[in-house]
């Protein structure tokens, strides 16, 4: 049975095309696929356009497991409900919604808590399979199986997402800005807002300013932070971050023999408030845990490392500096509450987002997208699935 859904297409397989890694690294193929109808708590969904973030760029390079092919990659994205599996009552076919990578049940300890964005029902999960009944909804035209990433794979005229993931967004914000809000910006503004509490008059350190990082000063700047400093290893980051907000930039080629963490320690009299890995790399961790303040420093990781990559810290140190390290998930916030805040700010002219998206393409051109995150030239590249 099919759900609350009246289009010619529902209760129908789907044939249309998505971009598919077939070998880790290679180029991104466009293929016909066919996209099987919701079932039970599923909506399926066209994409209208979608966003590349660094951690399809990573799995898209990772070679061993959890890596698994054919597999269709996108987390960041904004769609059109096609249609609804069974026991779906918060959306209708039409509504404009956005995926999100991590659920909310709703119901659970976590999701019914204010202190946590961690559900427990649907745990976050590197499963290749849809949620619930552990199956793709995706196969190519031969018949084999397709895998799914992270609960949304965007990078296909439609796709089926657990209700748990999706969120019923404005209409009228432009689908180029509103796919941002689906990982991207509200990861890096919810970090300051959300998981480090950002106070009036502080000193933030950013470890990496790529979308995440520049969302982590959007969201600094919106809690009055008094100092953002940028640390990244290309220069002309230095001058993009004067747009958001950095008042100071330290690229670690141009420390001479000293470290970043020892510069930002002479900077700011003892060490920044808080700080936030937003690279993926573990030396960072350690280098922005020795930024920050004794005491009362915060450290936020935000980067997506290796999944074996191990961090190593003195016990003595960590008893003498009474620092926190906390790690933050989609920047701490509730899928289906917090972005209709981030969306009401952004209406209200408060929070950008059109800064971020520094390109657009088609989706025929989507390994260019790939590229230009490669080259360290882009933000966000916005990809337009049928412009
Ligand atoms: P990006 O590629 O746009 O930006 C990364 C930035 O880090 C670039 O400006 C790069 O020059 C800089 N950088 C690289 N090496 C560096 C070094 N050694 N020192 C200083 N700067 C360095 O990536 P993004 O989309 O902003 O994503 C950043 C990280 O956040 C990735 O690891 C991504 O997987 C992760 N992420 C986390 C969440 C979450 O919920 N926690 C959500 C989305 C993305
Ligand atoms: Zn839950």
């Amino acid at each position: 049975m099919v759900g609350n859904s009246s289009s010619n297409t529902a209760g129908k397989p789907i044939r249309c095309k998505a971009a598919i890694v077939r070998k880790p690294g290679e180029p991104l193929v466009i293929e016909e696929v066919i996209v099987a109808p919701p079932k039970q708590r599923k909506v399926r969904i066209k994409i209208i356009c979608t966003s590349l973030c660094h951690s399809d760029l990573s799995f898209w390079k990772l070679t061993d497991p959890p890596a698994i092919y054919p597999r269709i990659l996108g987390l960041e994205a904004v769609g059109i409900v096609e249609s609804v599996g069974e026991g779906v009552h918060e959306v209708v076919e039409g509504d404009t919604v956005i995926p999100i990578f991590l659920a909310d049940c709703g119901e659970c300890t976590d999701c019914l808590s204010e202190k946590s964005n961690l559900c427990t029902k649907f745990p976050f999960s590197l499963s290749p399979w849809m949620e619930r009944e552990e199956t793709s909804r995706f196969t190519d035209i031969n018949g084999e199986t397709l895998y799914h990433f992270l609960s949304v794979s965007s990078f296909s005229e439609y796709t089926v997402v657990d209700i748990a993931h999706l969120t019923k967004i404005d209409p009228t914000i432009p689908p180029n800005r509103a796919c941002l809000l689906s990982c991207g910006v509200s990861t890096g503004v919810g970090a300051a807002w959300k998981t480090a509490k950002v106070e009036a008059g502080t000193t933030v350190a950013i470890f990496g300013l790529g979308a995440i990082g520049l969302a982590v000063a959007e969201g600094a700047r919106l809690c009055g932070a008094k100092r953002i400093i940028g640390v990244d290893v290309n220069q002309d980051k230095c001058e993009i971050g004067k747009k958001f907000g950095v008042t100071d930039f330290v690229n670690p080629g141009n420390c001479g023999d000293k470290t970043v963490s020892q510069i930002i320690m002479e900077m700011t009299g003892g060490g920044a408030d808080y700080c936030f890995e937003c690279v993926g790399m573990k030396s960072l961790v350690h280098e922005a845990y020795a930024s920050c303040r004794k005491g009362w420093g915060k450290v936020v990781v935000l980067g997506v490392d290796h999944p074996q990559s191990m961090l190593t810290f003195n016990s003595f140190e960590v008893l003498h500096s009474g620092k926190s390290i906390m790690g933050s998930f989609f920047g701490g916030l509730k899928p289906k509450s917090d972005i209709r805040i981030l969306e009401k700010r952004y209406m209200d002219k408060e929070i950008r987002l059109d800064e971020f998206v520094t390109h657009e393409v088609d989706f025929k051109d989507i390994n260019k997208a790939f590229e230009l995150m490669t080259e360290g030239k882009s933000l966000r590249c916005v990809i337009w699935m049928n412009k």
